[in-house]
């Protein structure tokens, strides 16, 4: 019988039990390691940019995860750029999602164009352009903040056939939230700062794959250009990974009742989460995920009606990011994303499910 997730997470990258020792291993605080005086680095740790033990754990506790090998990095960001900079070249096109996380658009338009890169983007539930003539599709699914799932089989088959690498961003998933690289996709490139990680003290990437010619040539642009996490944080990362299937069954669960409370509330003009009926990406996401996380979308009146509502509110923290054990909201439209200016992000913390309703009502009424 395959294990539950919870044990899989509990148990991810741990390294053999050893009398006497930790569980998981401290963090391996080095920049150089000790040399051997006749044979010096090889087949040891030598240096500490290419080599952590904290950082192997942690990159073969998320591997398990995601079926497949991964490679961290500092922070989500890092991730995405070494995709695009390194698997990119003058005369390539990519896609890239019109609706996904603003940064890696705005990424890709600044720093690709510029290398002889043709940037295309298509929204996340399509319609897609033809992939002729394109080497990476970069789908984000959901998407970040509107929450739309695109179908990565069919994605994944399209992408094949036209000779097209497909990398998929599981940041809001999450790997128990779905296996990209199980359906097809060549590539998943992620934050883990996010509900991977869960507890909104740490800054985390990674990249995971199965094919070994793409891990050598990502794994070989991290190690020469830097953008490895640091011990402590990796060390961080994996000890909150251990609780990763209880944090989303909560923030599931409070996302439900939230995006119902909100559903029916007058002061929002509409809600998108890809769990309830009505959703329109609720078909696709029933299909291909296993459960739906907890970050609920939704639009109020305006930017006045999105503050009166965070000053009422007093469970919902006003923050940016998401996926952590407390529940944030993110007025998007303040960071230059090209969001309306009362659209609002909410991300369900692990807080008593009543409590939180209770909680968003009377801010909803006070709006
Ligand atoms: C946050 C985020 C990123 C970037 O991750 P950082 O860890 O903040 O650099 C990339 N993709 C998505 C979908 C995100 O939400």
């Amino acid at each position: 019988m395959p294990l539950g997730d919870s044990t899989r997470a509990v148990h991810a990258g741990l390294p053999p039990l050893t009398p006497g020792q930790p569980f998981l291993p401290g963090p391996v605080f080095a920049a150089p390691f000790v040399l051997d005086p006749v044979t010096g680095g090889e087949g040891i740790d030598w240096y500490g940019r290419p080599h952590n033990a904290s950082r192997r754990h942690l990159e073969a506790a998320i591997g398990e995860l995601e079926g497949g090998q991964c490679l961290t990095f500092a922070t989500g960001m890092a991730a995405v750029g070494a995709t695009l900079l390194s698997l990119l070249h003058p005369g390539d096109t990519v896609i890239v999602p019109a609706d996904g996380y603003f940064t890696t658009r705005a990424f890709a338009r600044a720093e690709l164009a510029t290398r002889g890169v043709t940037v295309l983007t298509a929204p996340t539930a399509g319609p897609y352009p033809s992939f002729q003539g394109v080497r990476l599709v970069l789908v984000e699914t959901p998407a970040n903040p509107g929450l739309d799932v695109c179908d990565l089989a069919e994605l994944a088959a399209a992408a094949h056939a036209a000779g097209a690498l497909l990398a998929v961003d599981n940041t809001t998933a999450t790997p128990l939230g779905q296996r990209p690289l199980e359906l097809g996709a060549d590539l998943v490139v992620a934050s883990g700062t996010k509900a991977l990680t869960g507890h909104s003290d740490l800054l985390l990437g990674y990249l995971a794959t199965r094919d070994e010619e793409l891990l050598a040539r990502l794994r070989s642009w991290r190690d020469s250009t830097g953008g490895a996490p640091a011990a402590f944080d990796s060390w961080l990362a994996h000890r909150s990974l251990a609780t990763l299937d209880l944090r989303l069954g909560r923030q599931t669960a409070n996302a439900a009742a939230v995006a119902e409370a909100l559903a029916t509330h007058p002061a929002v003009a509409w809600v998108r989460w890809p769990g309830r009926p009505a959703d329109p990406s609720y078909a696709v996401a029933a299909r291909q995920m296993a459960r739906i996380p907890g970050v609920v979308t939704f639009e109020l009146a305006g930017e006045a009606a999105v503050g009166r509502f965070l000053s009422a509110a007093r469970l919902v923290i006003p923050a940016t990011s998401f996926g952590g054990l407390h529940t944030t909201a993110d007025r998007r439209a303040q960071w230059g994303d090209d969001a309306p200016p009362g659209l609002v992000r909410l991300s369900c913390g692990v807080e008593d499910t009543a409590d939180l309703v209770a909680d968003i009502n009377q801010a909803l009424d006070a709006v």
